[in-house]
C-alpha cells in the first residue's frame, strides 16, 4: 500500500439530494508535477514509500484507494448578484473526509472529470489555474490567512481546450475543513426543502461551530470568522475576485482561487478579474459585499426558525452589527502591520497611510515591508507614526516581504505549459517562506510584465 488514506466520510450520511456519486474520469499519462509533503505530515499520512507515479495515479482520481467514496456535491449561489439555482461541483470530486490531526478535513480532487453539474463544462481544469491555486493557497497558509490547501498537483497527458487553444490538463487537489457554502443552504432554501435545511443546519454546527447552541448561534459565529478572514484579505491587498455566494465557505476559509491576485500598486478600486465588468468584487468592495453574501446566508437559515417573523428581526439585528464588527477586525488586522496596538488611533494611521499610497501608487506589499522609507516619501505621517511609539519587531512579523505577485505567477504558468516547471518551484519556495527576504520575488512587474487581468479558474 503506498498511502493509506483512511477515510471516514460523514456528509454521506446526509439525503442523498445533497450530493450524486460519482467516479472519476480516467485520464491517459498522470504525472506528478508536486506534492505537499508537511501538508501529507500534519494530516497524519504515511507517504514513505510513496512513488511519485503512485501519487500521480491516486491524484489523478486513475488508481483511487477501496476507502474512497467519490461523489460531487450540489450546492446554489449567487453569481455576480444573481441567483444560480443550482451550481455545485462541476469539475470536482470528493474522495472522503479524514480526521486527521489538522481536524476533520475534505480531500477533493478539481479538475477530475464531468459530473452531473458541470453543465456545459467539461469538468477539467488546465495546468494554469492548478498551479495558481496551489501557489495562492500554500502563500496564504505561509501567511497565516485561513485557507483550502493543496496537497498534490498533478498534469494529465490529455489536452483542454480553452479559448486560447488545447492547453495541457491538470488536477489538484484540495484539501478543506469541509467545502460547505453559502450557496449549499441557498440550494435548499430556493426549494423550499426545510428538511434539509435543517439537516445541513445539524450538521454544520456539529461539524464546525459545536458551541453555536442554533441557526442564530451559527450565523454570529460564522460571521465573526469572514469578518476576521476579509480583514486579513484587506491587511494583505489581497483580491478574492469571485466573491460569490458559493464561494463562500461556512468554516471560514479562503476558497476558490479563480481569478485572485495580490494587488501591486495600491488602489481601492482595483479590480483583476476580466468577467468582474461593474467592479462588484474590487479590493474595496470586499467588506460590503461580505455584508450582503452573510445577509444571503441569514436569509437562506430563516426557514428552519419555528417563529420566522421573529427570525428575520433577528438575523437583521445580527447582520446589521456586520460593519462595527468588520471596523474592529480590520484594526486587528491593520495595527500590528504599524506595530501598533489595535486602536482607534492605529486604524487612523493606517487608513492615512493607504490614501498616501493610493495617490503615491506605492507598492502594498513593499511599503508596509520598509516602512521606514516612509521618513522620505510620506515625511509627515512618518513623524505622527513614529511619535505613536511602534514595536519594530511586531511590525516586521505582520509584513511579508514575498507574495505570489501576478506577474511571477504568469511566468510560473507559461513556463510550465512548454514543460518547464523550475519557475514553479522556485516560486513555490519563495511563498512559502512569505517573511525571508528574496529578491527576485519581491520587485514590482516592470511596465511591460505588468497583469491586468486574471481569469476565471475554467
Ligand atoms: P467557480 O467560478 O470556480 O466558482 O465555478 C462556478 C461553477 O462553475 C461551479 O459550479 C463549477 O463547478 C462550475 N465550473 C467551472 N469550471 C468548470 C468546468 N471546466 N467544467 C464544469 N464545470 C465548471
Ligand atoms: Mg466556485
Amino acid at each position: 500500500m503506498p498511502l493509506s488514506l483512511p477515510f471516514d466520510t460523514t456528509y454521506l450520511t446526509l439525503p442523498d439530494r445533497f450530493y450524486t456519486r460519482q467516479t472519476a474520469a480516467p485520464v491517459s499519462d498522470p504525472q506528478l508535477i508536486v506534492f505537499n509533503h508537511a501538508l501529507a505530515a500534519d494530516l497524519g499520512l504515511e507517504t514513505g514509500t510513496m512513488t511519485d507515479a503512485e501519487a500521480a495515479a491516486i491524484f489523478s482520481g486513475n488508481a483511487l484507494p477501496d476507502t474512497a467514496t467519490p461523489f460531487a456535491q450540489v450546492y446554489a449561489g449567487h453569481q455576480f448578484g444573481g441567483f444560480s439555482p443550482q451550481l455545485g461541483d462541476g469539475r470536482a470530486l470528493h474522495l472522503g473526509e479524514l480526521d486527521s490531526p489538522l481536524g476533520r478535513v475534505d480531500i477533493q480532487l478539481k479538475g477530475s472529470g464531468p459530473t452531473p453539474y458541470s453543465r456545459s463544462g467539461d469538468g477539467r481544469a488546465w495546468v494554469g489555474p492548478v498551479l495558481r491555486e496551489y501557489l495562492m493557497s500554500c502563500a496564504m497558509q505561509a501567511l497565516d490567512i485561513p485557507t483550502t490547501k493543496a496537497l498534490a498537483a498533478v498534469t494529465t497527458g490529455d489536452r483542454v481546450l480553452r479559448e486560447q487553444g488545447p492547453l495541457p490538463g491538470a488536477i489538484v487537489t484540495r484539501v478543506a475543513a469541509s467545502h460547505i457554502r453559502v450557496g449549499t443552504f441557498q440550494f435548499f432554501a430556493a426549494r423550499g426543502d426545510v428538511e434539509a435545511l435543517e439537516k445541513l443546519t445539524g450538521y454544520t454546527i456539529a461539524r464546525h461551530y459545536p458551541d453555536a447552541g442554533g441557526p442564530s448561534g451559527l450565523l454570529e459565529q460564522v460571521m465573526a470568522r469572514q469578518a476576521r478572514l476579509v480583514a486579513l484579505w484587506m491587511a494583505h491587498g489581497f483580491i478574492h475576485g469571485v466573491m460569490n455566494t458559493d464561494n463562500v465557505q461556512i468554516a471560514g476559509e479562503t476558497i476558490d482561487y479563480g481569478p485572485c491576485a495580490f494587488m501591486d500598486t495600491y488602489h481601492p478600486d482595483t479590480v483583476f478579474s476580466s468577467i468582474d465588468h461593474q467592479g462588484r468584487y474590487a479590493y474595496s468592495n470586499q467588506p460590503p459585499i461580505t455584508h450582503w453574501n452573510l445577509a444571503q446566508f441569514a436569509t437562506a437559515l430563516v426557514p428552519v426558525m419555528p417563529d420566522q417573523d421573529q427570525a428575520i428581526e433577528d438575523f437583521t439585528a445580527v447582520i446589521n452589527r456586520f460593519p462595527a464588527l468588520f471596523q474592529s477586525e480590520w484594526t486587528r488586522a491593520f495595527a500590528p502591520k504599524l506595530g501598533l496596538p489595535a486602536t482607534d488611533q492605529a486604524a487612523v494611521l493606517a487608513q492615512d497611510l493607504l490614501d498616501h499610497m493610493a495617490k503615491a501608487k506605492a507598492d502594498f506589499t513593499n511599503t508596509f515591508a520598509n516602512l521606514h522609507q516612509t521618513a522620505t516619501t510620506f515625511p509627515d505621517w512618518h513623524k505622527t507614526w513614529r511619535a505613536a511609539d511602534p514595536d519594530d519587531a511586531l511590525w516586521a512579523r505582520h509584513n511579508p516581504q514575498v507574495i505570489p505577485r501576478t506577474h511571477k505567477i504568469e511566468e510560473a504558468i507559461q513556463a510550465a505549459t512548454t514543460g518547464d516547471y523550475a519557475p514553479f518551484h522556485a516560486l513555490l519556495a519563495a511563498v512559502t517562506n512569505p517573511f525571508t527576504k528574496n529578491e527576485p520575488y519581491m520587485q514590482p512587474p516592470d511596465p511591460n510584465e505588468k497583469v491586468l487581468q486574471t481569469f476565471c479558474g475554467t
